[in-house]
């Protein structure tokens, strides 16, 4: 029996489109052809964003694809205790601190002139003297402040499964980032470490959107001594004009194709001729991709590592 545990983590910030069923195909097919356990979990803290009905029918969209999964659906908002917990030990820590910028005051300090930024504006660590407890007085005070957290001067590189080894300087390109509120939910970066690690998942496969947000990551679990899990990002889905599969390009709902009563087959035969797993596009089941896929990792070599582009019809 495989040790690995895998996850299908949908958004429910909206529908579920071309580009997501890509990067859960790899994530099923990975799983499965390791004979490994795979679990659902929906990442829905992040509000007000999330959409009510969006989470059944992103699980809708999976069943519709004929990928499974082997436990019921873990809801992040059902987790916040357990956050709250992790967090906990990190202020104890002196590893957070709270910032109480606003947003445009964060844009204003920015250390680095926004053309140059790679992933978001780089704080300016105004609020980094502060300790933890000076939390009481803000609250105090009923000012509200964000969570950071003190991104570490050294970053230890990491290796990507897709896409080889990873390394910039993520002290000063990324800075010290937001892990949780005073007001409103635990912040992504935090709850996906925390589950990812409560669950033993041993391999993340997500769309390569994310790939700076490992580092962030990563300095999370170096902190809470545990260790980061194998990453796989896939390249993601762009529309013809190159820019990141959007409602413009036309579209691409899976939703809509269950509307129109049409199966899953063709768009996995589109799917898998983009990952290297056709050689030309067919109607093909979850089944019988797997059975292509074989027992061995190779196909992953085949993915390409560029932007595949899809122009919905
Ligand atoms: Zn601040």
């Amino acid at each position: 029996m495989s040790n690995y545990v895998g996850r299908l983590a949908p958004s429910p910030t909206g529908a579920q489109h071309v580009g997501n069923a890509r990067t859960f195909l790899v994530a099923w097919l990975h799983a499965r052809s390791s004979g490994g356990r795979l679990l659902l979990r929906v990442e829905d803290l992040d509000t007000p964003r999330t959409k009510e009905w969006a989470g059944d029918q992103a699980i809708e969209d999976l069943r519709w694809l004929g990928l499974d999964w082997d436990d019921v659906a873990t809801l992040q908002s059902r987790r916040e205790t357990r956050y709250r917990e992790i967090l906990d030990e990190l202020k104890s820590r002196g590893l957070v601190y709270p910032c109480s910028c606003t947003r445009s005051e964060v844009e204003a300090s920015a250390s680095a002139p926004h053309e140059s930024q790679i992933d978001g504006t780089v704080y300016a660590r105004t609020c980094a003297p502060r300790l933890s407890n000076d939390a009481d007085a803000l609250d105090a005070m009923g000012i509200r402040y964000a969570w950071r957290f003190r991104m570490p001067e050294v970053t230890p590189a990491w290796s990507d499964e897709l896409q080889g080894d990873q390394w910039l300087d993520a002290h000063n390109l990324l800075g010290d980032f937001v892990v949780a509120r005073s007001y409103g939910p635990t912040a992504y970066q935090l709850a996906v470490v925390v589950d990812d690690h409560d669950q033993s998942i041993t391999h993340v496969v997500r769309g390569d959107d994310l790939i700076y947000s490992t580092y962030r990551q990563h300095a999370i679990y170096q902190a809470l001594g545990w260790a980061l899990p194998k990453m796989l990002h896939v390249p993601l889905v762009v529309g013809p004009d190159g820019k990141r599969l959007a409602k413009r390009h036309g579209d691409s709902r899976l939703s809509l194709m269950r509307q129109r009563r049409l199966g899953p087959e063709l768009l996995l035969g589109e799917l898998a001729y983009s990952l290297g797993l056709l050689k030309s596009i067919r109607s093909v089941t979850s089944n019988e991709l797997l059975s292509i896929v074989g027992s061995s990792d190779s196909w992953l070599r085949e993915i390409p590592r560029k932007p595949w582009i899809y122009n919905p019809q």
